[in-house]
């Protein structure tokens, strides 16, 4: 059946139609005008509406480059249902090169916001009233924050079992059973009834390539589990992911200049070693060893570090079995995937 029109921001976007829109946000102090580009794509057919987020912490541009990707594919005129892709949510912090708004606030602290609430509430209020209600399906895109690196992974209320398929259906090594945390967008969607994933990959202000094609291979692929692409529109894979149900970050036991013996989807067995750490001499040296059995899914880029920094972040497994295959797997796959 052909679907019908949608409005957003006061645009109307007819079926099979392809458009950009800027939905106004509070305006800057300078008086300048301020907006956020939502990326439309109302397929003629009726179908899911799914959003794709990106930096909604400004300076996790990983997202915004998988949506520029994405946006490119043909593919994409012949969709079922909508694509709502908003490649920058947090347009003040993305322009600062801040986690942040202007007002020291965690925009993904803030939803479902409210219109006279403080300027990061507002803006999550738009986000909510012009994007996010409406939509029966979400994906919102983050990376590491402050020097620490992910390994593409899904953060997702699994106990629900539309999300847990969507999770699957991303294809990456690692889903982690994560519950949704007041205040967050996943949250409000939830309260809409609104399926929603959480992708983790890369590091804040940077660009890492398969952490870009793991992202935008996993949009496609779940854009398929939700019937909005063919098969043969999307990519295959054969990954089987993990999934975890808890996980812990290691922190350093003394000051230091820190060497990490394990790379990101490397696996540790507990009380295995992981680094060192030692004083700008040598003099003073300390073995970090894991108090867990599982995969490193994040960890420090940055060597300096102070007792107590969290350096690596372990996604608890007891079944070591198997993690280096899926990994060397999933590596081969986004290498080939062109
Ligand atoms: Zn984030």
């Amino acid at each position: 059946m052909m679907q019908p029109a949608i409005t957003i921001a006061g645009t109307r976007v007819k079926p099979g139609q392809q458009t950009t829109i800027s939905v106004p946000v509070a305006r800057l102090y300078t008086h300048t005008e301020m907006a956020m580009p939502v990326h439309v794509v109302h397929g003629r057919r009726e179908g899911p509406r799914l959003f794709v987020s990106g930096a909604i912490h400004g300076d996790e541009i990983i997202g915004t480059e998988i949506i520029r990707r994405l946006m490119k594919l043909k593919r994409l005129r012949s969709i079922r249902g909508t694509l709502l892709a908003v490649p920058v949510v947090n347009v003040y912090g993305f322009l600062q090169h801040s986690r942040y708004s202007p007002d020291r606030r965690d925009l993904n602290r803030f939803f479902p916001g409210s219109e006279k609430g403080s300027l990061t509430s507002q803006l999550a209020g738009t986000v909510m009233e012009e994007v996010i209600q409406g939509c029966t399906h979400g994906i919102d895109l983050h990376a590491g924050s402050n020097h620490r690196a992910n390994l593409p992974q899904i953060r997702a209320a699994i106990d629900d079992p539309e999300t847990l398929r969507l999770a699957k259906a991303f294809k990456v090594p690692v889903i982690i059973n994560a519950r949704l945390r007041e205040g967050s967008l996943r949250h409000a969607a939830a309260e809409l009834g609104i399926p929603t994933l959480l992708y983790e990959a890369g590091e804040a202000l940077r660009f890492d390539e398969v952490a870009i094609r793991a992202g935008l291979r996993g949009v496609m692929s779940v854009m398929q589990a939700l019937g909005m692409l063919t098969a043969k529109q999307s990519p295959a894979s054969d990954i089987d992911p993990l999934i975890a149900d808890t996980t812990s970050w290691v922190r350093a036991p003394i000051s230091g200049i820190l060497r990490m013996k394990v790379p990101l989807g490397g696996r540790v067995a507990k009380n295995s070693k992981i680094g060192e750490i030692a004083d700008p001499f040598g003099d003073e040296e300390v073995e970090i060893r894991s108090p867990v059995s599982g995969i490193v899914i994040g960890r420090l880029n940055l060597p300096l570090v102070h007792r107590g920094d969290a350096v690596i972040h372990i996604a608890h497994l007891d079944r070591l079995k198997g993690i280096e295959p899926i990994i060397e797997e999933f590596r081969e796959e986004i290498t080939e995937d062109r």
